[in-house]
């Protein structure tokens, strides 16, 4: 199987360094192996995703020295794929409907019997409020976030592993119990969109033929989430190489908003590609 990686950017703000090291270490890492890379971009989130920033990705990405497939898969044209899959888990009878806004849930979770709030990746752990199995024929509201219902899931899977082969090193193995535990009934379509991060993410990564996903180790945790759907969905795991992540000089993860470390700001001030490599501690 041809080595094939991807940069996978939401175009939310502008590119900092830790993106630049992320991209600049998947296309090393294709380039060593012969292989492949991909650009794909994550703009489910329409109300957050500009398309100037995608321009900027594009410009940033080139200067750098990097080169691409086209076309470039952008998600939002992508929601018709992202739906079937949907429809496959409602008619299976594993996602159903919640209208909880973050108040219900909150309210729920301090309620004196449920003990400690427990928070996960994607913030508190939700209390199962509107768990049940949808009768499959009924049509998919709307209106609702759509949940994986864990108790129906957990049942179904059986050694969850995965091969890390950057920060923690080795096979990864975990069960659908701590992930009942520890992350709960995650949300796989959003209301306002209908699809999510989690789920959009490792159906393009089978359908681009993703071998090794190459990201922050930030988003090492959410590797759960991803192998789980994949199992439910049928769908190969990958290799994953979780990245150590580029910080400031405070030791603070680089968040997007911070213009300060922007590529586009590195340029202006005359720095060149192998500036930038050198700062995020990649061989010129
Ligand atoms: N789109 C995600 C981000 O910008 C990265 C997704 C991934 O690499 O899995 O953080
Ligand atoms: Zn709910």
């Amino acid at each position: 199987m041809t080595f094939t990686t991807r940069f996978a950017p939401s175009p939310t703000g502008p590119l900092h360094l830790g993106h630049a090291y992320s991209a600049m270490l998947a296309h090393d890492m294709a380039q060593a192996q012969g292989g492949r890379f991909l650009l794909r971009i994550e703009d489910i989130d329409t109300s957050r995703a500009r398309p100037a920033f995608e321009a900027q990705i594009y410009d940033d990405l080139a200067w750098l020295g990097l080169t691409w497939e086209t076309p470039v898969l952008r998600q939002s044209d992508n929601m018709s794929f992202y739906r079937q899959a949907i429809e496959k888990l409602w008619k299976s009878g594993l996602i159903y409907p919640c209208t909880c806004n973050r108040r219900d849930i909150q309210a729920a979770l301090s309620a004196p019997q449920e003990g400690a709030i427990l928070t996960g990746p994607d913030g508190p752990i939700y209390p199962g409020t509107c768990r049940h199995v949808p009768t499959p024929d009924m049509p998919i509201p709307d209106t609702a976030a759509l949940r994986l219902n864990m108790v129906r899931v957990r049942p179904m899977l059986d050694d969850l592993r995965y091969t890390e082969t950057g920060t923690d090193a080795g096979m990864i193995d975990f069960s659908a119990e701590d992930l009942t535990q520890t992350l709960g009934d995650i949300v796989l379509a959003r209301r306002d969109m209908g699809t999510s991060y989690h789920l959009s993410v490792v159906l393009d990564d089978a359908a681009q033929g993703i071998t090794h996903v190459v990201r922050g180790a930030d988003l090492a945790e959410a590797t759960r989430i991803h192998v789980v759907l994949q199992r439910l969905l049928g769908l190969p795991t990958p290799v994953y190489h979780h990245h150590r992540l580029i910080r400031d000089d405070a030791g603070k993860r680089l968040a997007k908003r911070d213009d300060a470390r922007a590529i586009a700001k590195y340029r202006a001030d005359g720095a060149t590609p192998g500036d930038i490599r050198a700062m995020v501690g990649l061989p010129g």
